[in-house]
């Protein structure tokens, strides 16, 4: 065909433009359709050559799509807020390794099925870093599930009470990023620590977690309530495992800073133990070799 004939008379080929638009509504092309009128008129102007019209046809579906697609992944991911790494304020934490944090966004710890750990008090921005990584998952196509411990150990003791244990933790495993907010805020309930061990398993060296406390290692005998099951948690989330230690102030507070007492604002609320050391290798040869590393 010739383009230049053709881009002349768009105005007087009203079959073709139909024929067009017919097209447009069975490929299910929405927002194509919706600029074809306005695109053409721009050829006919000569503002835009055809080709760059089919070019900003496509691009304009195209970016539709990705935009639904991300949407719809961001709802099913079940996370709490939209939070960015782009909005949070670096400076404000100076204890976290910016640089750190941002090659966690390039999502290989996902790819490693790796454990990253965001401790630090509350308001220290543990969640919104760990919702900025789910939505730098999702839009890089990966699946994500968020959800506080007790919301995880709730729907597996639901799914335990209707017999349905094992399906519940097989789709707990479909994600490619599971992440598990509010560590240590409420005690877990009965037996909890147990269902959470099942599901950790299951993921272990399958799929990745970050997970989010604002307790250390050491008192997570205390959170699931039985020493045992905390040893065999910690021993699977530390192993290929990355750790952040935050160790500011809270956000949330930073303008009533002033009327606080000396012990919430200091950095000594929180004072992790270190990892005992029984828990920093268990024989296993690493997946890989970039992998096997517990950070303090
Ligand atoms: P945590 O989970 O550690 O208790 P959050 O991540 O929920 O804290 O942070 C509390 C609030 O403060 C959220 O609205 C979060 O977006 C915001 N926030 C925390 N830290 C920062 C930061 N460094 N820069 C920008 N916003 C922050
Ligand atoms: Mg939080």
């Amino acid at each position: 065909m010739n383009l230049r004939e053709g881009a002349k008379p768009v105005g007087a080929a009203p079959a073709v433009i139909d024929r067009i638009k017919r097209n447009l509504v069975n490929l299910k092309m929405p927002r194509a359709l919706e600029i074809l009128d306005v695109t053409l008129r721009g050829i006919e102007r000569g503002e835009i050559t055809a080709l760059e019209a089919i070019d900003l046809l496509l691009y304009e579906e195209v970016t539709l799509r990705e935009n639904r697609r991300v949407k719809m992944a961001l709802t099913m991911a079940r996370l709490s807020a939209i939070k960015t790494l782009a909005g949070f304020d670096f400076s404000f934490q100076p204890s976290l390794d910016k640089n750190r944090v941002m090659a966690l966004a390039e999502l290989q710890f996902i790819d490693r099925a790796e454990v990253v750990h965001l401790i630090g008090p509350p308001g220290t921005g543990k969640s919104h870093l760990s919702l900025a990584l789910g939505v730098e998952a999702v839009k890089a196509g990966r699946s994500v599930y968020f959800g506080s411990l007790a919301d995880i150990v709730a729907t597996l003791a639901k799914a335990e009470k209707e017999g349905s244990l094992r399906e519940k933790i097989r789709f707990f495993c479909r994600f490619a990023l599971l992440i598990v907010d509010e560590i240590g805020y409420l005690p877990v309930i009965p037996g909890g620590g147990n269902l959470f061990f099942q599901l950790v398993n299951a993921r272990y060296e399958k799929g990745a977690m970050i997970l989010t406390s604002n307790r250390g290692f050491a008192e997570w005998g205390e959170i699931f309530g039985d020493p045992v099951v905390a040893t065999a948690l910690l021993d699977r989330l530390l192993h290929h495992a990355a750790v952040f230690q935050i160790e500011g102030s809270s956000y949330r507070l930073r303008e009533h800073a002033d009327l606080l007492p000396e012990h919430i604002r200091s950095k000594a609320f929180l004072n992790p133990l270190p990892v005992p050391a029984t828990l920093k290798r268990r024989g296993r040869p690493p997946k890989n070799g970039g992998a096997d590393h517990v950070e303090g």
